[in-house]
């Protein structure tokens, strides 16, 4: 079994706008935007991410706004939700917020579904477990969403992704309903929700679906260490990639879905001040040149 997985490290998915995507996040959630970038495979779309103050892993979320692309297709191999933890007194003031808001309870949790700008599925969590450091956005701190609770993985078939999960270390804690749940020895979004849902018919990439979630190791001689446990195991892993906010290795699931395995180092304060994190746009070398064609193209944020 892989010791080194302490949770979610960030969750990336796509956008249609751009402009939507980034109000929603940083105004209707209260995430602070901590890196305005390009997708470094693909300049012409930004890559943003949104996060706690500082960008602690587990908080955060990142997004390639594709102008036009289609709306996703819901279903099984991707991931079915993200869940944020709120505190328990706000997901009340939530609810009276977003009064047509679905409210459930899942393994004793109370919790809040509110649907994102792309048709995304978000859902507050009411837990006093908070990830992170508050930022003081345009939320009152007490209602701001503090990190990833845990997020859902839809699948048609569960013995697989069981193995898998339970070889990155993550400890199943109990079915309800289509859902079991998995907990990883850590203190960051620890919490993984494998939904079986055969159902379901497979879901189709577009604007509002996750692309990949990534899970957090705390540097790289960890991240080479679960990469030989997860090629001994038979997965085919991508060589370590340098994403310059963390390191990257990928694979694809028995289910369907891609994981990424993302270090904690170096973090999002290595190439712009904490204090004006996420307002310049931010390019990797290789794109430097594109500088003034792309501050252009890109809508304002
Ligand atoms: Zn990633």
């Amino acid at each position: 079994m892989i010791e080194h997985i302490t949770g979610i490290h960030h969750i990336t998915a796509m956008a249609s706008d751009a402009v939507a995507n980034n109000t929603f996040f940083t105004q209707s959630l209260g995430q602070r935007r901590v890196k305005k970038t390009v997708n470094f495979d693909a300049p012409e779309v930004y890559h943003l991410y949104y996060a706690d103050r500082v960008g602690t892993p587990g908080t955060v979320m990142t997004y390639f706004p594709f102008p036009d692309i289609s709306r996703a297709r819901r279903g099984v191999g991707e991931v079915g939700h993200i869940a944020y933890a709120v505190p328990e007194t706000a997901l009340a003031e939530w609810a009276r917020q977003y009064r047509g808001a679905r409210r459930d309870t899942l393994f004793d949790e109370d919790r809040l579904h509110l649907t994102g700008p792309d048709g995304e599925a978000i859902i507050l969590v009411a837990t006093d477990n908070a990830v992170g450091q508050l930022w003081s956005g345009t939320l009152d701190p007490a209602l701001a969403p503090r990190g990833f609770h845990s997020a859902s993985l839809r699948v048609a078939e569960a013995e697989e992704m069981d193995a898998l999960l339970r070889l990155m270390g993550y400890v199943p804690e109990g079915t309800q309903g289509s859902v079991t749940r998995y907990r990883v020895r850590g203190k960051r979004a620890s919490v993984l929700d494998l939904d079986l849902r055969p159902d379901m018919p497979r879901a189709t990439q577009g604007a509002g679906s996750v692309h990949h979630i990534a899970f957090a190791v705390p540097d790289r001689e960890a991240q080479l260490t679960v990469r030989k446990a997860l090629i001994a195991a038979g997965y085919n892993v991508t060589p370590v990639i340098d994403r310059s906010y963390f390191w990257a290795i990928y694979f694809r699931t028995p289910g369907g879905i891609l994981f990424e395995i993302a270090t904690d180092e170096p973090g999002f304060a290595t190439d712009e001040p904490l204090d004006t994190l996420g307002e310049a746009l931010l390019l990797p070398p290789q794109h430097e040149s594109l500088r003034a064609v792309l501050e252009r193209a890109l809508p304002a944020l």
